[in-house]
């Protein structure tokens, strides 16, 4: 985790690509949040963006919504921040107008899930998970996001 994350008071990042780690700042900031997993070697599913560093889980609880300001938020700077999808309260966010109902194993309701692509802005491509247990009724978080948290 860098000193931006650090001096944010944020936890449980870990080793995340820099223009994820410049997110999570942002969002942290913005929405009083301080408990955002990033970086993970166990605990998600197969092909988890988690393992690259390209995900965060924006820790919110119980707080519904925070939640939806932080999915909106997204939503609004989804290219600038480089997202390659969301996840939140059910629901799959493969771009900033298109939804689908989650199915995966964790509902997304105490916490926003965000990919990343390889690099920030639109252009970059997003990140080859290099399997077909990746789409979005599988990919995502297992219920213990951090360990010790929540
Ligand atoms: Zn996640």
């Amino acid at each position: 985790m860098g000193s931006a994350a650090t001096a944010a008071g944020i936890k449980g990042l870990g080793d995340v690509a820099p223009h994820v780690e410049a997110a999570a700042v942002e969002i942290g900031q913005k929405f009083g949040v301080t408990n955002i997993g990033g970086r993970a070697s166990s605990g998600h599913i197969n092909g988890s963006d988690h393992y690259t560093g390209h995900a965060i889980d924006v820790m919110v609880y119980k707080d519904k919504t925070k939640g939806d300001a932080v999915m909106n938020y997204a939503l609004s700077n989804w290219d600038r921040l480089g997202i390659k999808y969301v996840i939140w309260y059910h629901v799959y966010h493969p771009s900033p107008t298109k939804t689908e109902n989650y199915i995966g194993p964790n509902p997304h309701t105490d916490h926003v899930h965000i990919s990343f692509n390889s690099k920030p802005g639109s252009g970059g491509p997003a990140v080859d998970t290099g399997s077909e247990t990746s789409g979005p009724d599988l990919q995502g978080c297992l219920s213990k996001l951090i360990p010790g948290l929540g």
